[in-house]
């Protein structure tokens, strides 16, 4: 089965070399950008890119604003301050993601609670979210407070794992109801819809990220996005070491961050955005590919959720037991096809592992089952 797994997705590359896990493509304007820029001298934190990029992504997603940001953890971390997570608080989020979701909160000095996730989305379940809230939270002068720490929850964290929309307007509503601040790590999710809704837009704050591996790239970057003005200018503000706009004169009124995304960088991905709906194209005829064959062999293969529609970033299946996985991993990579298992659970790490946690069983089944194939986007 493994032997005829990795012929077919050679088949699919038609390659024969290695192939990568998710690599980017520059086929349009990416070096005609880059030479305009360094032909300006603007490469740094000032230029006509970064601010032709704010615009254009604003518009892309459906959000009112958008702020670059150096790359997505940074996004997340202005976003959550932004959110007023401050030392003592607690938020909530999901155990199975990438490092950057706790570090993030970890930055504001909070502590992260991870819930679990649904098996279908891999995202945050309301579920478990509700029942969490239910059983351990009252609500106390305007705040959640949880009970058995004694702790505000200010914000929960979802994320759209791998780009499959969660169920993201019953986590909002959760969220509403308990005056806990929603800030989306849509960092994988750029052209995925809930309903007809961008992901990134339900909460006050969603961050995105341009890394390397992601759908679009700009080497490192990231963005914040809102539809609250006065957010909008003090995460520009914060991300700009807080540097008062002045002719010549250097004053900065409060501690911040230097955080801006470099014109240079921008310039890449103003680049890339232009081609944001061929890749999405591109990774949903490749995703479907993928579902056919997989379903011929019954593996399970994650497929977008009927509530949205996914970008595909990254596509994976989800195999018998962990014994089955490794053994898949090994072979896979042993013979130059890239395929990399899910997180490792942030409890199981050793700075997160005494955080408070609820029921974890869905993030625990999923995390010794699911890999992630080969997705880049196809010449
Ligand atoms: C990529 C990613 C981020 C941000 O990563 P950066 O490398 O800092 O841009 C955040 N959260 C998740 C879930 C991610 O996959």
């Amino acid at each position: 089965m493994q032997t005829q797994i990795v012929e077919f997705i050679r088949n699919l590359y038609q390659n024969e070399g290695i192939i990568a896990l998710h690599e980017p493509r520059f086929a349009g304007n990416e070096k005609a950008y880059l030479n305009e820029c360094i032909d300006s001298t603007f490469v740094s934190s000032v230029g006509k890119f970064v601010d032709r990029f704010e615009t254009e992504f604003a518009r892309t997603v459906g959000a009112k604003y958008a702020v670059a940001t150096v790359n997505g953890t940074a996004a997340l971390h202005i976003a959550l301050l932004l959110g007023g997570v401050a030392r003592g608080d607690e938020v909530i989020t999901q155990p199975l993601t990438f490092i950057a979701t706790a570090n993030a909160i970890s930055y504001c000095g909070a502590d992260p609670v991870f819930l679990d996730v649904d098996r279908d989305t891999m995202g945050l379940s309301p579920d478990a979210l509700k029942r969490f809230l239910e059983e351990h939270c009252t609500f106390e002068g305007g705040c959640c407070l949880n009970r058995t720490s004694g702790k505000i929850i200010r914000a929960c964290v979802p994320m759209h794992t791998f780009g499959h929309p969660c169920r993201i307007d019953e986590i909002q509503a959760l969220c509403n109801a308990w005056n806990i601040v929603l800030v989306e790590d849509a960092a994988e999710s750029l052209g995925s819809y809930y309903k007809e809704k961008h992901t990134g837009t339900f909460g006050r704050l969603g961050a995105f990220s341009f890394n390397g591996n992601k759908i679009i790239t700009s080497g490192g970057g990231g963005v914040i996005v809102t539809d609250d003005e006065t957010l909008a200018k003090r995460a520009k503000h914060m991300t700009t070491t807080a540097k008062i706009p002045h002719p010549w004169e250097y004053a900065h009124d409060e501690v911040a961050y230097n955080y801006r995304l470099p014109n240079l960088n921008a310039a890449l991905l103003c680049a890339q955005l232009e081609q944001l709906e061929g890749f999405l194209e591109n990774k949903r005829d490749l995703a479907e590919a993928y579902r056919r064959f997989f379903a011929g062999l019954s593996i399970r293969f994650a497929a977008e959720p009927p509530h949205g529609r996914s970008n595909y970033w990254l596509n994976a299946i989800v195999l018998e037991n962990l014994e089955q996985r490794d053994a898949f991993l090994e072979y896979t990579n042993a013979n130059g096809v890239m395929t990399r298992p899910i997180w490792k659970l942030m409890n199981h790490l050793p700075m997160f592992e005494n955080c408070r946690c609820g029921d974890l069983s869905n993030a625990l089944f999923l995390s010794e089952r699911v890999v992630n194939i080969p997705s880049s986007v196809r010449p």
